[in-house]
Order: structure tokens, then sequence, then C-alpha cells
């Protein structure tokens, strides 16, 4: 895998892009990755992340917006591969929102009727 820019050491997330923790790749370019969520919440489940270190949507700024959209259209891209046409992408933010890893990532879950609002 090619290497993480701005890598936190303490990242669990920049670890997978650094290949020192394992993982299920979906899919890899210059600026992201996309790995098997390893505690999928649906027959689909896997989570696409920037390359750079991130740490949430609330660190999205006119610098590194781009690469927000990079990522939506390679789960537009991916999703279209694997024959999705219906799906949820899900970013968590904040504790309280239920983000555990401090590195920004898109979770993009499908193959189950899902409800609203979410818990
Ligand atoms: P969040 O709770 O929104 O921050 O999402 C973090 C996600 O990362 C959770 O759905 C976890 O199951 C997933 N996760 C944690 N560790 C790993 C790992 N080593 N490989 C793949 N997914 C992971
Ligand atoms: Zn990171």
């Amino acid at each position: 895998m090619s290497d993480v820019l701005n890598y936190d050491a303490d990242c669990l997330f920049c670890k997978i892009i650094k290949g020192e923790i394992p993982s299920a790749k979906v899919y890899e370019d210059d600026l992201c990755y996309a790995f098997k969520d390893i505690d999928p919440q649906a027959p689909v489940h896997f989570l696409v992340i920037p390359k750079a270190h991130i740490p949430s949507c609330a660190a999205v700024t006119p610098d590194n917006s781009a690469m927000v959209a990079h990522i939506f259209e390679v789960i537009a891209k991916v999703t279209k591969e694997m024959g999705i046409t219906d799906f949820r992408v899900v970013s968590n933010c904040g504790p309280q929102a239920g983000q555990s890893v401090p590195h920004l990532h898109f979770h993009v879950l499908s193959g189950r009727d899902m409800t609203w609002p979410p818990g």
C-alpha cells in the first residue's frame, strides 16, 4: 500500500493504510482506501477513508474538501461495480454520535432493510 499522508502513529486507520494492521481491501487509489468493516452491521458494510489523517467531518475545510468529493465518487463507482443500487452512507462525528476511530471514515451499508431515524 502507498504511504498515508499526515501519518498519525497512534491512529488505527493510519496503521491500516500503511499495512501495519491487516484489512480486507475493497478499493484503493492514491487518495483513499476502502476496506470491509470488522464488525459488519449489514450484509455489505465497508469503510472508505482518506489516506490523509483527517480526524472527522468536523475537520473538513476548503483545503481538504475535494477529498470528500472524491470519496463520494469512489462510493458511487464501487457500489455500481458491486451491483448495489440501495445503500446508506454514514459518518459519525464525535463520541456522542458514535465515532470510535478518530480518522474520517464513511460507512457504506447495504443488503438489508433499514429504518429511519438511526438510533
Ligand atoms: P465509528 O464507530 O463510526 O468510528 O466506526 C469505526 C468502525 O471501524 C466500526 O464500525 C468498527 O467495527 C470498525 N473497525 C474497527 N477496527 C477495525 C479493523 N481493524 N478493521 C476493520 N474495521 C474496523
Ligand atoms: Zn489516521
